[in-house]
């Protein structure tokens, strides 16, 4: 990467995100970031994907600059993401938990009105068109019907459609998803992949998701990153990260391979499944 006499690269400069090098150790010792890095265009659609443990977790939330990193960079809009005064960091990016580690006892429609947070000016409080917004984003992930309930009283793929209706009310710029789909049936798994299409084609925001929905992300995103151990050890087009070569050294040699002959991204791209292959073939 070229470095411009200012100290910032000719190539972070166009990016809406850039990470480089990012170092993380946990206290408990545990090294959850090696030098993970990553470039993301403005609004391009990138997959993170890994086992468990490998840190896409830790590298989201210090994407967000949630967490702070023990060493590296990370540039939102060029500007350092841990620089930023938090409403100014909630209008560029938005972050959709794995989980939440406290259920907040207020209603589902309350927890999406805060996703309105960085909108309100000054002192003042929800607006009308802040109720809208809230209650259009709870229609698009199929909650409208449980809006009134508290955020402690749903299954865990209620809560997680609450949590895409809360950054989808946020409007951010650039949208991070931590395994927004990992609780949710077929159809809303479908359902949360066509939302996040729509946040990328239709308002062209910049998406990084985080999932195990392997056939999912090689339908939708248009990269693919593949984390090991802290860092990104296969990055590119689904087709050329979803191959045998690159899977079987992270994941073993019990899978499936296939195609889609046309996805919603244009093209064929490739499937992935895990496969128990009998050990021995009678066909
Ligand atoms: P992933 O999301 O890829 O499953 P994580 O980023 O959640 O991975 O975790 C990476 C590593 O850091 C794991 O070994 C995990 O046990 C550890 N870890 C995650 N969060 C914490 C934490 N808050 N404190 C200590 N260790 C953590
Ligand atoms: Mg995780």
């Amino acid at each position: 990467m070229r470095t411009a006499p200012n100290g910032t690269s000719n190539e972070s400069g166009a990016a809406a995100l850039v990470a480089r090098d990012v170092r993380l150790t946990y206290p408990n010792g545990v090294r959850a970031l090696d030098g993970a890095s990553i470039s993301v265009a403005p609004g391009e659609f990138l997959a993170i994907i890994g086992p468990n443990g490998s840190g896409k977790s830790s590298f989201l939330r210090v994407l967000a600059g949630l967490q702070p990193a023990d060493s590296g960079q990370v540039l939102l809009e060029g500007d350092a993401v841990s620089a930023l005064e938090a409403r100014e960091r909630a209008r560029r990016v938005a972050l959709v938990p794995q989980t939440l580690d406290v259920l907040p006892g207020y209603s589902v429609e309350d927890f999406v009105l805060m996703g309105r947070y960085s909108h309100l000016s000054g002192w003042r409080l929800y607006t009308r068109h802040d109720y809208e917004v809230a209650r259009e984003c709870l229609k698009r992930v199929d909650a409208a019907e449980f809006s009134t309930r508290g955020m402690n009283e749903m299954s865990g793929g209620e809560r997680q459609r609450a949590l895409v209706a809360r950054a989808l009310a946020q409007e951010a710029r650039t949208v991070l998803l931590d395994e927004p789909t990992s609780a949710l049936d077929l159809s809303h798994q479908l359902l949360v992949y066509r939302l996040i299409h729509e946040m990328h084609r239709g308002a062209g925001r910049t998406i990084v998701v985080v999932t195990h929905d392997l056939n999912l992300a090689s339908q939708f995103a248009q990269r693919l990153a593949l984390m090991q151990r802290g860092r990104m050890v296969s990055e590119g087009a689904p087709a050329d990260v979803l191959r045998r070569e690159v899977l079987e050294k992270v994941y073993g040699s019990e899978l499936a391979y296939g195609m889609f002959e046309r996805t919603i991204a244009g093209g064929s791209r490739p499937w992935v499944l895990p496969w128990a292959r009998p050990e021995t073939s009678d066909t």
